[in-house]
């Protein structure tokens, strides 16, 4: 090692999955299969490319205003980020700053460990049961904050606002953040508890529910008090996180939701029909209250599967990191590509 490497941050960085740049089957990375409303659409047809001149508005109002509407919260209450990535990122930074460690679950957004050590921020993961639940009493000793994704992921399993509340009432000392961003396919968020817990923070993302992995819109929803500090933290990074393009978008996104029930729906739909799918091929997947599936069959080992349907042009996700070592996360897609997958599936498995 050189002099001079020895002050060079080091980190193992976090990997996402495969975007091949020829056509294949696309469930490997949790996007949307239907296009962003019709609105969206229209907004970027009627952009002035003009406009690209200027710096964009560094408060980014015209989404935050529109999601301080939609959510009845104030605006000073949200806060937004290119992405859930970046608006995770901020929060560990400006909120995790005790010598205690922060809590999260060990199988489960394999982000948070990179931020942890990005930022050099002690974390315990705390192993999920044998079900792969959350185990919610691990959450209840001595820490310098709290994470979790409800759903979770991979597992897409879902926790009720029930037990979302039990970690917080036990957590009142320290930053408790919920990763929302497969809430719009399971159920109740724990937006609801916000008024309550000031020091709960709320993530959510323009990138599944809403069809926008592409223009990297993500977003807090929390008390004005740390809404403020990670505006702070923000401004003293880059003032200017958001494009012009995005924030019409996000924007024109918000006003249609009748679009947004609609393709939710039909995701949850296909979503079920192909656990059904996969349960009659022998496979066993977890309940999911997400966009995705984890399933595991006990006579076909993940690795060849994975590598098999990559090779029909079916993309999949696999880690093979312990204790998932056999199982893949599928993203449901449309309904005439998760026919493809499992006419795959059933001529592997059945002949
Ligand atoms: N949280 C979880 C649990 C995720 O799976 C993802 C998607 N990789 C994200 C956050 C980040 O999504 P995005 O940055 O696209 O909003």
């Amino acid at each position: 090692m050189k002099a001079y490497e020895k002050n060079i941050r080091i980190v193992e960085p976090y990997v996402p999955g495969e975007q091949p740049q020829h056509k294949v089957i696309k469930l490997n990375t949790n996007e949307n299969p239907y296009p962003p409303a019709p609105g969206v659409k229209e907004a970027l047809e009627k952009m002035d490319a003009d406009r690209l001149r200027l710096y964009p508005d560094p408060e980014a109002s015209a989404l935050t205003e529109a999601l301080a509407k939609y959510y009845g919260v104030g605006k000073n209450q949200v806060f937004v980020g290119v992405g859930s990535d970046d608006v995770l990122s901020m929060c560990f930074l400006t909120f995790f700053n005790s010598d205690k460690p922060v809590l999260f679950p060990d199988i489960t957004y394999s982000f948070y460990k990179v931020w942890a050590e990005l930022y050099r921020i002690p974390y315990e993961c705390q192993k999920l049961d044998e079900n792969f639940r959350i185990v919610k009493e691990d959450y209840y000793k001595e820490n310098g904050g709290v994470i979790f994704p409800n759903p979770n992921a991979p597992t897409g399993l879902y926790e009720d606002i029930r037990f979302v509340e039990d970690v917080l009432t036990h957590n009142q000392d320290v930053i408790v953040i919920v990763d929302e961003a497969y809430i719009d396919f399971a159920g109740e968020s724990a937006l609801k508890l916000i008024d309550r817990y000031e020091n709960l923070i709320v993530v959510q993302t323009f990138s599944k529910a809403r069809s926008m992995a592409g223009m990297r819109i993500g977003y807090a929803i929390a008390s004005p008090k740390l809404i403020g500090y990670l505006n702070d933290v923000k401004y003293s990074f880059n003032s200017y996180t958001m494009n012009q393009t995005s924030l019409v978008c996000g924007a024109a996104s918000v006003k249609d939701e009748e679009y947004f029930r609609h393709t939710v729906k039909m995701i949850v739909d296909t979503r079920e029909w192909a656990k059904k799918q996969f349960e009659e091929l022998g496979f066993r997947c977890l309940d999911s209250g997400a966009n995705f599936l984890f399933v595991t069959h006990p006579e076909q080992d993940a690795k060849e599967l994975f590598e098999a349907l990559k090779e029909a042009g079916i993309y999949v996700r696999y880690w093979g990191s312990s204790r998932i070592e056999q199982y893949l996360r599928v993203t449901v897609g449309l309904r005439e590509e998760m026919e493809i997958l499992f006419r795959f599936l059933r001529n592997k498995i059945i002949n």
